[in-house]
């Protein structure tokens, strides 16, 4: 069917109100209504529901949509019936939350062809009273939304999906139109392959989205980083995805606490409330939404100034879609992910429970993704490189690694040499194979094809596995390399890579970045101080630093106490990073109780509020990140039994612990400066004289709170137990 142009621009401004097609859209349709199959990859937010939504208006017949969202059917049909307005039968939706009278209506408006538009579920397409009605209607065409979900490989795999073909041969052949905004080569072969419309006329936009920017961020500490960036920028709407709800729950609630307001999205909340959070951002009433990746499907709010993804995402084609939501009406938006390895080997574990097949897929999907996040290369280029699309600049100017451009060198050895082993080897191999062996590392594979005694194992050697798998993901990029779309991830050597092989030219590479991050920690505090532990050492102001020793100096003449009691190094040393001026933020530095805080911090704040005055000092959070009250059962169940006066044999065996395990949670308890009174327990257990002994040697001779020095010191005659308890008691009384 031929269509004047001059037609479908009025049915777009009849229909749709909108006076010019965005993008290819016009062809697209053209392309339709001359009967053709058609594949449109366009990205989210591209127009592609215009792209069947008219021609369906204007063809005879009904078109069949088919979408897995039945959530946004029927908003989808809303929205066309609204265009329409005399008629409500133009478009319809058929899906499981329909009853019998519903049905009935659509049965009757489709049977006398008042119909144009009916969205379908896949699930509901198969079903064979919907078949054998379907076989009854004059059908225009078959439009395939998300189309991606055909593909295993792609992010969103359904199988029903699968069954498309076979129901469109059932019910009757018309042109299929199939859409989706992500799919990297693979997934296009395969979504093409399983519609059967490999001759399909392909519409691919670009999928460069040059507003937003691509920022890669070390996971150390990203609660504070988070904070601190939406503070630094009040008023703007963003998104922060997490993996698990259980850390949105967290996160959100952290945040709220730290003054911002926010809600969380996970699909544990009850539908209403999940609508009503969703409302209550769309409308504005709160800036920031904390989700997981339930959240966003469908959702048009167009200034979303930054989407923050708190863990990695899974595969590049999530975290496209997801940043995707960012900047919609063109105007700048930023895109921070925070990355650690530990991350990956977390998501790598739950993976373990999937079918073998599932796992392959998706540890190679992670992968990718672990390609992305570590390179130094432009991002921009590596996305639109693993969609199949080209950038053509070396310098995007908006991603982290672009500007700041790491030094590179010329790789031509390096990158022949990768070339030769592929050659080299009569099957094809994936990059983790590859840069095995050339870092000369085996393993059941690599013995298995008996590659550990290729002449060229080992022959990179001088650098790591690591290194390798970046020169191979550098080749991909320049095209010498490439994978193979059915067998995906095998690599083979392209023309190009040939004729660089036979005349290498200078091709400048880089080096990963190395990251740090702690990744995140479910478990409890412990944790969270172990890693603070971690991380600390360096990085403070050394002049503040030896000022605030000589005040604790002072101030342990003054009061006769040992200078470690009234702030030990570390707590100096997180001042002098954190710059605390009130009794809360000094509160917030490590081992910092709020006794002592309180006993001791006066004359420390005004010394660093008076440095910070005189030498005119940014302090680098102007916010201390006030932290959720720990949640841990057992730290409230023993607290509240030492207030009973419970014996610790008893509270110990009520939480299935030993004393030792006891001990080690009383400690943490008491160190993050809860007091505890033990002395109902300690007069029981221990001689009066003995706890004299251990008191006096933490008052008078004890230079830090170290329970092996307390041992070494106080000699065979006091055991660690008792140590222990006493240490605790003169931490409570004391030193806190
Ligand atoms: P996609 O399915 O590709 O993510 P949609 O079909 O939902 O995108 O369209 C995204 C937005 O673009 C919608 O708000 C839609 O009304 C708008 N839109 C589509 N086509 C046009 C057009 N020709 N002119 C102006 N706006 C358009
Ligand atoms: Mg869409």
């Amino acid at each position: 069917m031929t269509t004047d142009p001059a037609v479908l621009y009025a049915k777009l401004k009849e229909f749709f109100g909108f006076d010019a097609f965005k993008g290819d859209q016009e062809a697209i349709i053209h392309n339709l209504l001359d009967g053709k199959d058609t594949f449109v990859l366009m990205p989210t937010g591209g127009g592609k529901s215009l792209c069947f939504q008219l021609p369906a208006l204007v063809m005879p017949g009904t078109a069949i949509v088919i979408s897995p969202l039945i959530a946004l059917m029927k908003n989808q049909v809303d929205v066309i019936r609204g265009f329409v307005e005399e008629q409500n039968g133009i478009a319809h939706f058929l899906n499981s939350s329909l009853n019998k009278a519903q049905i009935q209506e659509v049965r009757k408006d489709l049977l006398s062809g008042v119909t144009k538009l009916l969205y379908v579920a896949p699930e509901s397409l198969t079903k064979e009273e919907n078949v054998g009605l379907l076989r009854e209607v004059n059908i225009s065409f078959y439009a395939v939304d998300e189309a991606h979900c055909i593909s295993e490989w792609g992010h969103d795999f359904r199988p029903e999906y699968r069954r498309i073909r076979d129901m469109v041969r059932t019910i009757g052949r018309a042109p299929i139109i199939a859409l989706t905004a992500t799919a990297t080569p693979k997934v296009q072969n395969d979504i093409q392959k399983n519609l059967g419309i490999m001759d399909a006329t392909v519409f691919k936009s670009s999928f460069n989205r040059p507003n937003l920017c691509y920022e890669v961020r070390d996971k150390v500490d990203p609660e504070k980083d988070i904070i601190r960036y939406i503070k630094q920028n009040p008023g703007k709407s963003g998104i922060i995805y997490c993996l698990s709800r259980k850390k949105v729950e967290e996160i959100a609630n952290l945040l709220n606490i730290n003054g911002i307001k926010v809600l969380p999205y996970h699909a544990g909340l009850d539908a209403r409330t999940r609508a009503e959070n969703q409302d209550r951002f769309l409308m504005e009433d709160v800036d920031v939404i904390v989700a997981t990746i339930a959240f966003g499907m469908g959702i048009d709010k167009p200034d979303v100034r930054f989407v923050i993804h708190y863990d990695i995402p899974k595969s590049i084609e999530g975290y496209y879609q997801e940043t995707g939501r960012a900047g919609r009406d063109g105007e700048n938006a930023e895109c921070i992910t925070y990355y650690s390895y530990k991350d990956i080997l977390k998501l790598e574990k739950f993976m373990q429970g999937k079918p073998v097949s599932e796992q392959e897929i998706g540890r190679q999907l992670l992968m990718e993704t672990v390609a992305y996040a570590e390179t130094n290369q432009c991002r921009r280029k590596m996305l639109l490189n693993y969609f199949g699309e080209d950038y053509p600049k070396d310098n995007c100017g908006m991603c982290d690694n672009c500007l700041n451009p790491k030094p590179t060198f010329d790789g031509r050895k390096e990158m022949c040499l990768v070339i030769r082993l592929i050659k080299s080897l009569p099957e094809h191999f994936k990059i983790e194979h590859l840069s095995m062996v050339l870092s000369g590392h085996s393993n059941a594979m690599i013995k298995s094809y008996k590659h550990d005694s290729l002449p060229l194992f080992g022959a990179g050697k001088d650098h790591s596995e690591k290194f390798w798998s970046v020169v191979i993901h550098q080749g991909l990029l320049l095209h010498l390399l490439d994978k193979e779309i059915e067998t995906y991830g095998l690599l083979y050597v392209t023309d190009k890579g040939e004729k660089f092989y036979e005349d290498p030219y200078e091709i400048r590479l880089v080096e990963d970045r190395i990251f740090l991050g702690k990744g995140s920690d479910d478990e409890d505090d412990e944790d969270l101080a172990n890693d603070k532990a971690a991380m600390k050492g360096g990085g403070g102001d050394a002049t503040l630093f030896s000022m605030l020793k000589s005040l604790r100096k002072d101030m342990s003449r003054k009061l006769n106490l040992q200078p470690w009691i009234i702030f030990g190094d570390p707590a100096l040393e997180d001042m002098s990073i954190q710059y605390p001026i009130t009794f809360e933020e000094l509160h917030n530095c490590q081992g910092v109780g709020e006794g002592k805080a309180r006993k001791y911090g006066k004359e420390f704040i005004e010394l660093i509020h008076r440095y910070v005055e005189e030498n005119d000092i940014t302090r680098p959070e102007d916010f201390v990140v006030k932290s959720a009250p720990t949640k841990s059962a057992n730290k409230i169940y023993i607290i509240q039994s030492v207030d009973r006066r419970l014996s610790l044999e008893d509270i110990a065996d009520a939480r299935g612990m030993d004393l030792d395990e006891l001990l080690d949670e009383i400690e943490v308890i008491v160190s993050s400066g809860t007091k505890l009174d033990l002395n109902y327990y300690i007069r029981q257990v221990i001689d009066d004289d003995v706890v004299e002994d251990i008191y006096e040697y933490f008052k008078s001779e004890a230079t830090s709170d170290s329970v092996e020095d307390a041992m070494k010191i106080l000699g065979p005659d006091y055991e660690e137990f008792e140590i222990r308890l006493v240490r605790i008691k003169f931490l409570c009384e004391i030193a806190s």
